[in-house]
């Protein structure tokens, strides 16, 4: 597949995700002017209905291309699924006064939820959507089961990486190196499923 994709995040940690698991299956490039694009309300209650909202919406700014966008987060068992597709705004919808940026305030506010829980499995989910001129082509999604940690481990990655443990990683998503976040990591596997079911629906 040599068809480009326009990618519809700013997330630098996003796009170098997508950029490592594509590899030369797609050339993948950030859509262009995104930055002065006024955000989407995302307010629907699932990854995929968030992505499709993205997606769809992002694609209008670039007619006749394919423009891929995902909505992503981290599901706690103990915490009834939360942060979930509120993971960005989690210490937000808190009201939790924490100091820092955004992630760090976030993960702050996960270990306070999660302290003295000891069954701490949860995961990571992406759905991953391809749309063009406003209509989904191909939808796609990953999960990546695992742990969260009571310490942070490593400074890779973004969000809460340093907390989360994936099942049968070497170390925390904020340790391990490309080749094994790409294998194991739910972005990886959304793109990975994305790419089969847009072929062959669309002619790239
Ligand atoms: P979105 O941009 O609305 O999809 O929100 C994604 C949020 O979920 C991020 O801001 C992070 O808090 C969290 N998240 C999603 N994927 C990852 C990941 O791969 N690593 C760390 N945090 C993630």
């Amino acid at each position: 597949m040599t068809r480009r994709l326009l990618v519809a995040s700013t997330n630098k940690g996003k796009l170098r995700d997508f950029a490592i698991a594509a590899k030369g299956d797609a050339n993948l490039l950030p859509l262009p002017g995104l930055e002065g694009i006024a955000a989407p309300d995302e307010d629907e209650d699932t990854f995929e209905g968030n992505a499709r909202i993205k997606a769809t919406y992002y694609s209008l700014f670039a007619p006749g291309e394919i423009v891929i966008a995902d909505d992503s987060g981290l599901e706690v068992d103990a915490l009834g699924g939360a942060p979930g597709v509120r993971s960005a705004r989690y210490a937000e919808d808190m009201k939790f006064a924490g100091e820092g940026s955004v992630d760090v305030r976030n993960n702050s506010c996960l270990m306070a939820a999660l302290e003295g829980v000891e069954a701490r499995a949860g995961r990571y989910r992406c759905a991953l959507v391809a749309a063009r001129d406003g209509n989904v082509l191909a939808v796609g999604d990953g999960t990546v089961e695992g742990w969260i940690l009571a310490a942070a481990q490593g400074d890779g990655g973004f969000g809460y990486d340093p907390y989360f443990l994936p099942e049968g990683a070497t170390g925390s998503m904020a340790e391990i190196g490309n080749a094994e976040r790409m294998l194991l990591s739910h972005r990886g596997r959304a793109l990975r499923d994305l790419l089969p079911k847009l072929m062959a629906v669309a002619a790239i």
